[in-house]
Formats: structure tokens, C-alpha cells, sequence
């Protein structure tokens, strides 16, 4: 039985445990892969979409510009006129830069090849200076406008966009390059603010693979760690207009990254995210999960334990109790008293067993009722145990007999027990329909003796009651006092 108690308590926890690391386990991976596939499918691309419409958007008011300056029968006016008053260009640029806000506003003309500015004719551009090649590349180009970004040389965060719209007179003769400057300040703003807000990092990338332009919280240190992994990706950016893949770190966690073509600066987008802090929460969540899933197996595998545990009792009391007197059962009087003979031997003690019988039961069942009989049993039953120790064992040994272990005790001590027993249950009055009944016990005693058998002892106890009925009964007979004992017959 508490092998099987264990058992059940072992299969319990294995199995209360087993669901709950399962269920955690399955809801940690689910939510990973699905945050995975929202960081790739949706979040990254949802953030270069976001800063290439920012982009697009701050490209409108320059373009706009550049096209109305591009358009002005002004400057086809004085070029025509053989640019004569230099300072009227001048001010028609600087009047352009003061309403449009913008950094800079220009001019160059493709006859004199002069560069016109707000602030005067600043050079003469030519084809073997490579910083003027943006004019000579718009110049060639088939599209009405060339737009050229630069950094700023005095804050590398700050980009600056310039539109080349080209100037074409009717017969579709090359005029010049017109056009402004400005800050794309909201791209930049954007990056820093992806940067603080998701861990993000944003970059832009040349044809090169060169970093044009970044946040200022770039982390050079990942990319120079993992540049093997890096290279590859970009192999895999720089051949498509679009990617979206992750790669594992140096340092075993996963980088997610996004690229697309920005056609308008001929550079890339890349938008990256090392682990999303939000995998965190998912880990918080399941370590919260665990705790509170041991925590309530740790409750109902303790309440189980309760529960079998008063099953248990409640077996065993009742295999070993009787049920109407509280007395020990039969069944499991022998163990006692075995329990019982080892001790008293090594203890050299002795030990005597006393078996007691109702004189005359049978009477009160027929003239009161078995009920009345059975409160008769069960008070004799508590006199009995009243009178004895707590580590002596009261058994109902049959109907209305009762057999006593005294261990420690010899025949004399024992004799004077039941003697007191005896007495105490003549003094007993019950009351039945209206009649006083008193109830008598008859004893016989007997000492257990060297390597005697359980059974010898209580056969010569039973001898010894017979002789104590067949004395008259309200009577004790202890070993040693018959001297009919031989020629008796069981009554009782
Ligand atoms: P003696 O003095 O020779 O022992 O006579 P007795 O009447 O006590 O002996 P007998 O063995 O003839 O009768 C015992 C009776 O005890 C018979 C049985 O019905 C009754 N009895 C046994 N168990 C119970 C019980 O649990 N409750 C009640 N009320 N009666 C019981
Ligand atoms: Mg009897
Ligand atoms: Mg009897």
C-alpha cells in the first residue's frame, strides 16, 4: 500500500508536470515563430514602407520646385539674353531660397557653365572636376530631373537632397541645370526615432554596399563581428530589389533583416533588428508560466497526498477497528501480538493474554433488543480500554468476547487487572424498558510461556474462561488454578 501510494504520487507529478511543461512549452514556441513571422513579414517591411513614403514626401516640395524654376520663362528670358546681369539671377535664387525655406538654390548654365547661387557666381563647373560630376550625369540623363544626395560634411547624420532638374528650351535644346537643396530632416528623425523606440537599426547602403547614411546609435560592432554572415546577406540585398531574411550572430542571437531599392537616391534601405524585445516578454511570460505551473503542481500534488493519505487511514482503520466497540480487530491482533512477544523478550518481561466473555448475552438481545445488546458491548468495551494502558490491545475477539494483550504484565498483575475490570463491569446499571439490567464477564488468563505458539496461548485462555462459566460465571481463571481443566468442554 505505501509503495502503491508513492507509485501514484511519482505517476501524478510525472503527469500534472509533463502537461504543464508541454502546454508552456508549445505556447512559448508558437508565440516565438509567430512574433518571428510578424517581425519579417510585417513589422520590418511595415518600417521601410514608413521611411520610404517619409522619403517620397520630403522629395515633393523640392521636385515641385525645382520643375516650377525649371519652367520660369524668367530665367529662359535672361539666359537668352546672353545672362548679361549676373546679379539678377542672383537675386531671383536668392528670392527662391528665402520663400521655399530651402538650404540652397542654383543655377548652371550650360552655355557659360557658370554656377549661379544666392550668394553670387561661385565657379565655373568642368568635366575633369569629379565633384561636379553630378551636372555632366544630369546633363546626359533621360529624365527631367537627377536627384543627388550628400552628407553634410559637419554632421554626418544630416542628409542633404539636391534636385538637377535639367532646362530644355522648345526645340528641346540643353539650357542648363536648375534647382535647390534641402534637409531631408523627417527621414532622419524617423531613423533615430525606429532606433529608440524597437532597437531598430536603419541604414542606407550604396550599389557599393557602403554605408551612405545611418542612426546615430549605429552599431558598427555588430557589423564588424558578424561580417562573414553580413557580406553574404548583402550579396543577397544588392542583387534584388527587395529581401527580407534572418541570420544567426556570433553571439547565437537571431538578426532579422529588410532591404529594398530607393530608386530616387539609387541606395538601399536596410532595416534590422537583433532578437525583437518583445521575444523577452514572451521569455518572461513562460518563466512566469513555469513558476505558477510548478507552484500549482506543488497544490495538487499535496492535496492528493492528503486525499490518498486520509483514503489510507480511513482503510486501515477499518481493517483494523472494530466498527460498533472502537476495540482492535481480529485480523490484526496476531501482528500485535508478535510486535508484542519480541519486545517483552528482549526486554525479558512477561506477557499474559486475557480473554473476557458477557455472561449470559444472549438474554439482553432477547429481552431488549439487539440494540440494547450492542450498547452493553460497547460500554464494556470502553470500561475495558478505561482500565488499561494506552499501549495495551483491547481486540474483539468474537461476539460479546473481548481478548486483552497486557504486555509487561505476569499473571498476577494481570489477575489483578481483570479482577478490577470484573468488579467495575458488575457495578455497570443499564437501563431497558424501565428495568435495572446488570451484566456480568467471565475471564480466563494466560501467560504466554517459552517459545510458545500464538495460538497455545489463547487456547489455554479460552480453558481458563470455560472454567471460569462452568464456575458460575462472574468469575477469573488464571493459569495454574484448574484442576478441572483437563475433563472441561468449550460452553461459551
Ligand atoms: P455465556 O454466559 O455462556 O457466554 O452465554 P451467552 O449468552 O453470552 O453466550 P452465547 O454464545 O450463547 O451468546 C452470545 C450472543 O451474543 C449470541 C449473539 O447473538 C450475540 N451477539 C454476538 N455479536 C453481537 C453483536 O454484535 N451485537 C449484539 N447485540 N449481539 C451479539
Ligand atoms: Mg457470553
Ligand atoms: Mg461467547
Amino acid at each position: 500500500m505505501v509503495i502503491n501510494k508513492r507509485f501514484y504520487i511519482i505517476i501524478l507529478s510525472v503527469i500534472v508536470l509533463t502537461g504543464f511543461l508541454a502546454t508552456s512549452l508549445i505556447g512559448y514556441f508558437v508565440a516565438k515563430d509567430s512574433l518571428t513571422e510578424r517581425l519579417q513579414q510585417e513589422m520590418l517591411p511595415l518600417t521601410s514602407d514608413n521611411i520610404y513614403s517619409e522619403i517620397q514626401r520630403d522629395l515633393l516640395q523640392p521636385l515641385l520646385i525645382s520643375s516650377l524654376m525649371a519652367n520660369d520663362v524668367f530665367v529662359f528670358d535672361w539666359v537668352n539674353n546672353g545672362e548679361k546681369d549676373a546679379t539678377k539671377m542672383t537675386s531671383y535664387l536668392a528670392q527662391i531660397q528665402k520663400k521655399y525655406n530651402t538650404i540652397t538654390s542654383f543655377f548652371i548654365s550650360e552655355k557659360s557653365r557658370l554656377y549661379y547661387h544666392p550668394t553670387g557666381v561661385l565657379k565655373k563647373v568642368s568635366e575633369a572636376n569629379e565633384d561636379e560630376s553630378w551636372y555632366f550625369e544630369a546633363k546626359k540623363s533621360h529624365h527631367p530631373y537627377v536627384i543627388n544626395i550628400d552628407r553634410d560634411t559637419a554632421d554626418q547624420r544630416r542628409l542633404s537632397i539636391f534636385v538637377n532638374y535639367r532646362i530644355e528650351d522648345k526645340s528641346n535644346n540643353f539650357i542648363g541645370i536648375i534647382g535647390v537643396g534641402l534637409a531631408l530632416q523627417s527621414v532622419v528623425e524617423l531613423i533615430e526615432n525606429y532606433q529608440k523606440r524597437y532597437g531598430r537599426e536603419i541604414y542606407f547602403v550604396n550599389r557599393q554596399g557602403e554605408v551612405m547614411l545611418r542612426s546615430s546609435q549605429y552599431q558598427s560592432e555588430l557589423h564588424t563581428k558578424n561580417k562573414a554572415a553580413l557580406d553574404k546577406a548583402f550579396v543577397k540585398i544588392l542583387t534584388s530589389p527587395s529581401a527580407s531574411f534572418s541570420l544567426k550572430t556570433e553571439n547565437g542571437s537571431t538578426l532579422y533583416l529588410n532591404s529594398r531599392l530607393v530608386p530616387e537616391f539609387d541606395w538601399y534601405l536596410i532595416v534590422e533588428q537583433v532578437n525583437d524585445p518583445s521575444s523577452d516578454r514572451i521569455e518572461t511570460a513562460f518563466i512566469i508560466n513555469m513558476t505558477v505551473a510548478l507552484v500549482i503542481s506543488v497544490i495538487v500534488l499535496l492535496l492528493a497526498h492528503i486525499a490518498v493519505r486520509g483514503y489510507h487511514e480511513r482503510l486501515e482503520s477499518m481493517a483494523t477497528q472494530d466498527k460498533l466497540t472502537g476495540a482492535t480487530s481480529r485480523q490484526v491482533f496476531e501482528f500485535y501480538f508478535k510486535q508484542a512477544v519480541s519486545r517483552c523478550r528482549r526486554r525479558d518481561e512477561s506477557l499474559t493474554l486475557v480473554l473476557l466473555d458477557i455472561d449470559l448475552f444472549k438474554l439482553i438481545n432477547d429481552n431488549y433488543g439487539h440494540q440494547a445488546g450492542d450498547l452493553v458491548l460497547t460500554r464494556i468495551a470502553q470500561l475495558i480500554k478505561s482500565h488499561v494502558r494506552e499501549e495495551d490491545i483491547v481486540c474483539r475477539w468474537g461476539g460479546e468476547e473481548f481478548l486483552l494483550l497486557l504486555a509487561g504484565c505476569d499473571l498476577e498483575r494481570a489477575r489483578g487487572i481483570t479482577e478490577i475490570i470484573r468488579a467495575a463491569v458488575a457495578g455497570l446499571q443499564f437501563h431497558f424498558n424501565n428495568h435495572v439490567v446488570r451484566v456480568t464477564i467471565s475471564a480466563g488468563l494466560a501467560e504466554m510461556q517459552q517459545s510458545e505458539a500464538f495460538a497455545q496461548v489463547v487456547e489455554r485462555a479460552d480453558h481458563h474462561l470455560y472454567e471460569a462459566k462452568h464456575a458460575g460465571r462472574n468469575c477469573i481463571k488464571p493459569d495454574g488454578e484448574s484442576d478441572v481443566a483437563s475433563g472441561l468442554q468449550r460452553a461459551g
